[in-house]
């Protein structure tokens, strides 16, 4: 076993990927529609930005591996419906935004964005751009399924203005792609990606999951050469989640099938070496991009953030997200839309925000949150700086989970040096695990009372 390896076992816990602190699960239903409408009036400060977000639910075939809020259906008038809601509930939120604040950041999610037809693609599109003002330089993603995506899909990404693309490729492999009921032939993808190339798309991410059913590492190298010839921007590498007890749908993946806790090891070994070898710098967690990527710059300026969507070269946003299930969120406030889509539906109807539930940030998990995603950005923290800007003795304040560092640092993990943390290049794959010292909450939940978590290895 080497170095590595025995450090992914001896790491792999359940723990939380920080897309925000406090995690989901702290969000409460006391939290208010009267709470969010009183924070969206509170809080235009022209000096922030707007990042906006709408999610679209729907997808042709279900992935037994998924683990989003989807709804597949074959029926397309659900989504020329559901247009209509997202519409009538980013008329309520534009009414209470200041016009003069610039969105530098619009992103569309799923489910599948490329579901809808490409007129729908410009028509939702243009329903943002009459309610919300766009920074001419603005930054616009698009998730995309390579399968139901056609050239006319892209023609209507690009003119709505949209520069980034993202593809589900998850694993090249014939038996893998039958076994998640997600069959996309290599030929089709690698169509995708050159029509994408051609159309001028600015950056263009691959996603690929480790710990399907089948792989391991023969196949999953094969996977990595071909998608290394292609040469995305980005990489996004997730780490499967098992959860059948609370995706019912994950029980029609068969259990023998999934690779071994080693054989997940040596898969995860081999991104780090293919990855590493071709050039590509591992972003914090999951993320890999090319040198000269924004993401990479992002970082070593300190700029980069952590939100919903993963990592973000734009901090200093309030998120606006549309649609069922979708979270938003301002400096001082997490809100989740009502995750069912009936009714977020009948709520947005009957002329209401669809608050399900939400969080208002105390100060100290404000400096929780600082921390935890300097952590997970920058990778090292100046703790005399940080002390000095919020006002603490750090050694003081965060005395548990400095003291769990020393074993970290026995391990290699992260470096200590007088007034400074810092995140060794092996360190940047545990980084859930070195932020997780620092999490109040965790700390604080009882024994077996924690909320579940996929595991961080
Ligand atoms: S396309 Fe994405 S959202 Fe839809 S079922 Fe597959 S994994 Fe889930």
């Amino acid at each position: 076993m080497s170095q590595f390896t025995a450090l992914l076992e001896k790491y792999s816990k359940p723990g939380p990927r920080y897309t925000s602190y406090p995690t989901a699960p702290y969000f409460h239903t006391d939290f208010s529609e009267a709470d969010w409408i009183h924070e969206l009036q509170a809080s235009q400060d022209p000096a922030r930005g707007i990042s906006l977000y709408a999610h679209i639910p729907f997808c042709d075939t279900l992935c037994y591996y998924c683990g989003c809020n989807m709804v597949a259906t074959n029926e397309y008038s659900k989504a020329e419906i559901y247009l209509q809601f997202l519409e009538m509930e980013m008329d309520r939120v534009a009414k209470m935004t200041d016009p003069t604040r610039l969105v530098r950041q619009l992103h569309l999610g799923g489910g599948t964005p490329t579901y809808l037809k490409p007129d729908d693609i410009r028509r939702l599109v243009t329903m943002m751009r009459s309610r919300f003002t766009l920074a001419p330089d603005i930054e616009m993603g698009c998730e995309a399924d390579p399968r139901e995506l056609t050239r006319d899909h892209l023609v209507a990404l690009r003119e709505s203005g949209f520069n980034r693309l993202s593809l589900g490729v998850q694993d090249l492999n014939d038996q893998v792609q039958k076994a998640v009921n997600r069959v996309q032939p290599e030929a089709m993808i690698e169509q995708v990606y050159r029509w994408a190339r051609e159309l001028g798309f600015a950056s263009i991410n691959m996603d690929l999951i480790v710990g399907l059913p089948h792989q391991n590492t023969t196949s999953f190298a094969h996977t990595l050469d071909r998608v290394l010839e292609w040469a995305p921007d980005r990489f996004a590498i997730f780490a499967y989640a098992h959860v059948p007890w609370m995706k019912k749908h994950q029980k029609l993946i068969n259990e023998p099938d999934l690779p071994s806790f080693t054989a997940r090891l040596d898969l995860q070994q081999l991104i780090h070496d293919r990855l590493g070898a071709a050039g590509y710098q591992n972003v914090g967690m999951d993320h890999y991009a090319k040198p000269d990527d924004e993401m990479v710059k992002a970082q070593q300026n300190k700029t980069l953030w952590r939100n919903f969507q993963g990592y973000t070269t734009h901090k200093n946003c309030d998120i606006y997200a549309f649609g069922v299930s979708s979270i938003s969120q301002t400096r001082d406030v997490y809100m989740q839309n009502d995750k069912n889509l009936k009714s977020y539906q009948e709520r947005v109807a009957a002329g209401h925000l669809p608050v399900e539930r939400g969080l208002r940030l105390t100060h100290e998990d404000q400096l929780r949150r600082e921390l935890i995603t300097r952590i997970m950005c920058d990778m090292e923290i100046d703790t005399q700086a940080f002390g000095a800007e919020w006002g603490i003795d750090f050694e003081q304040k965060f005395a548990d989970g400095l003291a769990e560092l020393p074993a970290l640092e026995a391990d290699g993990l992260v470096r200590l040096e007088p007034g400074r943390i810092v995140v060794t290049q092996l360190g940047s794959l545990f980084l859930r695990n070195i932020a997780m010292g620092f999490d109040a909450y965790l700390k604080e939940a009882a024994e077996g009372q924690q909320p579940r978590y996929s595991r961080t290895a």
